[in-house]
């Protein structure tokens, strides 16, 4: 199975695609996690997109798009993939197309997580991830860890993404309206996309994700 998750930063695209992988058995694609381990690891990729995340701007598609391809490549070999914050403007959902057609596949779905603006603000302000398994996403209130500041899963550090202030946060809002909704409509034209509403509980999200997926 091939599916694209798309919704607004904080939407729950992590913490959704991390149940949804291990339910369909295939393989968690997120470019933000690719661009935060290449930025961890200094990288000359990572030194390349850590400006632009910084201040909530797009990494040019020049860098993002053969890093995603890259690890399509593999994940696919696993029976396909799921993408979380890839494509994120119609020329990268272009060169997926592109991408898939010169492999002779397709994707299965568009999964669009709708949340509104001022709950999206809300999950950011709170959200903390690991710093060994960025799969492990915690919100300290929401879904807080039972110990402050320590994870669950591993226990690893939590931290803050540094790019998860206000001010990041509502740039970041605005170039998802005007870049990557888009997309949207690019996959309606190809009856891809199934619209489900991310407010709820986490397991309830799931369920409605996975129904919309059947
Ligand atoms: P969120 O889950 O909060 O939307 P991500 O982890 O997906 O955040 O992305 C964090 C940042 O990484 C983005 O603001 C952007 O700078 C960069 N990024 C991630 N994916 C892409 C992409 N496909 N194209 C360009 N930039 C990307
Ligand atoms: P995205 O990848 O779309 O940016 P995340 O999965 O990182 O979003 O979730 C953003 C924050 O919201 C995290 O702190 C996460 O724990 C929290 N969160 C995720 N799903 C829900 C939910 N259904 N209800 C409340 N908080 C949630
Ligand atoms: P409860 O009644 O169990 O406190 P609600 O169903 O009233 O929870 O949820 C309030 C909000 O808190 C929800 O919209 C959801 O965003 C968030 N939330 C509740 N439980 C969780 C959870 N386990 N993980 C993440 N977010 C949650």
């Amino acid at each position: 199975m091939r599916i694209v998750l798309v919704g607004p930063p904080g939407a729950g695209k992590g913490t959704q695609a991390a149940y949804l992988a291990k339910n369909l058995g295939i393989p968690h694609i997120s470019t933000g996690d690719l661009f935060r381990a290449n930025i961890s690891q200094g990288t000359p990729l990572g030194v390349e997109a850590q400006s632009y995340m910084k201040a909530g701007q797009l990494v040019p598609d020049s860098v993002t798009i053969g890093m995603a391809e890259d690890r399509m490549r593999q994940a696919d070999a696993e029976g396909g993939f799921l993408l979380d914050g890839f494509p994120r403007n119609v020329a990268q959902a272009e060169a997926l197309d592109a991408f898939l057609k010169a492999d002779g596949i397709e994707l299965d779905a568009v999964l669009d997580l709708e949340v509104p603006e001022d709950e999206v603000v809300k999950r950011i302000a709170g959200r903390r991830i690991c710093r060994n398994d960025s799969a492990h996403v915690f919100h300290v209130t929401y879904n807080a860890p039972k110990t402050e500041g320590v994870c669950d899963a591993c226990g690893g550090e939590l931290y803050q993404r540094d790019d998860d202030t206000e001010e990041t946060v509502r740039k970041r809002l605005a170039v998802y309206h005007t870049e990557t909704e888009p997309i949207i409509d690019y996959y309606r034209a190809q009856n891809l996309v199934a619209t489900i509403s991310a407010l709820g509980k986490v397991d309830e999200v799931t369920t409605k994700a996975m129904d919309a997926l059947k």
